[in-house]
């Protein structure tokens, strides 16, 4: 109850912040796509789409000529990768691999797999697309709690990339194991959004997929886009604020927005594939910014198990990204390539290369 509220106020944030301000008379209907209900509110050339599809608050507000068709068909889509790659679905695509170990996979199941594997191979496993067995031991598809050693050792030795094979779009499972797209799917549903619309004649769209944030275009009046990005420590304010001039993404990863304690220990959702247990690292959020959603998507999960110093790192060999991270001490830290463009009312460092 506790994640959704948070959730809620994350949307509601970022509602305010786009400050979708629209003249004149709104139509406003509740109706279902792809079996999920939804709200959708449109005036000529402007439309919101709001419901919630996996596991999350999609918000989609598309501005052109077919924004409405635009919106329909883009929440459509969402609850079809769900379809695929839900895993708490024993229908799904995703569950019938885990269950089989080997599999056939769609096109659009065998694109996100290989890039997830892709940012395994480029975090050195710190995104791990195999570690549904730990996920599943630790309880998050129905009842989170510490699992006993035995049935965690179990779930360790069924876990990691290597114990998956793609090819083409064949994939195959060893000892038991599983994968979970939990850490990425958000992100490459996004990506998958953005590609869509060009179906469209759509002049900007502000997508956001439970604080997933994808821009597309630039705002109507010229504006850049102002992006908030949450304080976890109080779902109420925010620990900076990211402009964006068009088309980008912001993507936030954190232990808090999933989590529970037993006997006073508090114990996230983001695992680290190599001990077993969620990532005990010395940070509490990690936002990416780049141009690809999928891959900040991945690598904000990455960064958070990695640490502060190895992100920095990570970073500094690359810089085809930029991040905000906060610590454990309330500093914030963001690599340069943002120093203009994030602006905060905390201690603030900067990473330079
Ligand atoms: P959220 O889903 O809350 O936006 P993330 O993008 O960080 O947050 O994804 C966390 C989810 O990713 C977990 O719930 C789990 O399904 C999966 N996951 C957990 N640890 C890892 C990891 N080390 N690598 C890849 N996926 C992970
Ligand atoms: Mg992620």
């Amino acid at each position: 109850m506790k994640n959704c509220t948070h959730r809620i106020l994350a949307v509601l944030l970022a509602l305010c912040l786009s400050g979708c301000s629209f003249p004149g008379r709104r139509e406003t209907e509740t109706e279902e796509i792809g079996g999920a209900p939804v709200t959708v509110t449109s005036r000529n050339g402007w439309c919101l789409l709001e419901g919630f599809a996996m596991d999350t608050l999609i918000r989609l507000e598309y501005r052109g000529k077919d924004a409405d068709a635009a919106a329909r068909d883009a929440f459509l889509a969402v609850t079809d990768m769900e379809k695929l790659w839900s895993v708490t679905d024993p229908e799904s695509e995703v569950s019938r691999l885990n269950e089989a170990g080997e599999a056939e996979l769609s096109a659009d199941t065998a694109a996100v797999l290989e890039k997830a594997l892709e940012a395994c191979r480029e975090t050195d496993g710190a995104f791990d697309p195999v570690l549904f067995r730990l996920k599943e031991v630790w309880g998050w598809l129905d009842d989170p709690h510490v699992p006993d050693p035995q049935s965690l050792g179990k779930a360790l030795a069924a876990s990691g990339s290597g114990k998956l094979s793609l090819s083409g779009s064949s994939a195959r499972l060893t000892d038991g194991a599983g994968i979970d797209l939990g850490g990425i799917a958000k992100g490459r549903a996004a990506e998958v959004l953005a590609s869509r619309a060009g179906a469209y004649e759509v002049d900007s769209a502000l997508l956001n997929l439970g604080g997933n944030i994808r821009t597309l275009g630039r705002k109507p009046d010229g504006s850049d886009w102002k992006i908030g990005i949450r304080d976890p420590e109080d779902g109420s304010s925010l620990l900076g604020v990211l402009t964006l001039a068009g088309s980008g993404c912001v993507v936030t990863s954190g232990a808090y927005e999933r989590s529970f304690t037993e006997d006073g220990v508090t114990y996230g959702h983001i695992l680290n594939g190599t001990t077993g247990y969620p990532a005990e690292g010395d940070l509490v959020s990690v936002s990416v910014t780049g141009t690809d959603a999928a891959r900040a998507d991945a690598l904000s999960t990455a960064l958070f198990v990695m640490g502060r110093e190895k992100a920095a790192a990570f970073w500094a060999e690359r810089r085809d990204f930029d991040m905000v991270l906060l610590d454990r001490d309330g500093t914030v830290w963001i690599s340069a390539g943002i120093e203009s463009s994030f602006s905060t009312d905390r201690p603030v460092q900067t990473i330079q290369p």
